[in-house]
C-alpha cells in the first residue's frame, strides 16, 4: 500500500497529489524514471523529458499510481501536536488526553513511537514540576538570605553611627 502525504506535492506545479478526483488531474503518476508527478503536469511537458532527471519517456509509458489515502488521524500528526504543545500547560493535557484516546483506539506496532515520545512526555512533565518546586525553594532561600544581609547592614550602619557620635 502506498500512501498519499498530506504534504506530498507534484514536483512541478507544487500543487498537493490527490487520490480519488480524477477530475483535478492532480493523480500522481509515475514515468519510467522512476520520478512522478501529477498528469496535468506531464500532459503539459512539450518535449516528453522528465522535468526533474532529463530522461526521455514515451507518453504510453506513463503509469497511474493507485495511492491511497493518509489515515485520518496520522499518527506523525498527534507527535507534531505533542511537540508543538510543550510548553503549553494547558494544552500539554488536552493533547496527552488526546493521545490516550488514539492509542486506545489504534493498534498497531507503528504507534511504538509514539508510544515512547508519550512515555518521555510525562517523564518530562514530571522533571519539569520538580524543576518548578526546586526553583521555589532557591527563590525563598535567596530571598532570606538578603532579607538577613539587609539586617546586617542595618546593624552595621547603626554601629558605625553609634562611633560616630
Ligand atoms: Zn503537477
Ligand atoms: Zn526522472
Amino acid at each position: 500500500m502506498l500512501i498519499v502525504h498530506r504534504s506530498s506535492c507534484c514536483d512541478v506545479c507544487l500543487d498537493p497529489y490527490s487520490w480519488q478526483d480524477e477530475s483535478t488531474l492532480k493523480e500522481p503518476y509515475a514515468i519510467p524514471c522512476g520520478h512522478i508527478f501529477c498528469k496535468e503536469c506531464l500532459e503539459r511537458t512539450a518535449t516528453s523529458t522528465c522535468p526533474l532527471c532529463r530522461k526521455r519517456f514515451s507518453r504510453d509509458s506513463i503509469k497511474k499510481l493507485h495511492m491511497d489515502a493518509p489515515p485520518a488521524n496520522d499518527d506523525s500528526e498527534i507527535v507534531q501536536k505533542l511537540i508543538l504543545a510543550w510548553d503549553d500547560e494547558l494544552e500539554v493535557v488536552n493533547v496527552l488526553e488526546e493521545v490516550e484516546q488514539w492509542l486506545q483506539r489504534t493498534e498497531s506496532s507503528a504507534l511504538l513511537q509514539l508510544k515512547k515520545v508519550q512515555a518521555d512526555f510525562q517523564k518530562f512533565k514530571r522533571r519539569k514540576a520538580d524543576d518548578r518546586f526546586r526553583i521555589k525553594r532557591l527563590e525563598s532561600s535567596l530571598m532570606h538570605l538578603q532579607r538577613s544581609n539587609e539586617y546586617d547592614r542595618g546593624r552595621e550602619a547603626d554601629t558605625i553611627e553609634g562611633l560616630e557620635t
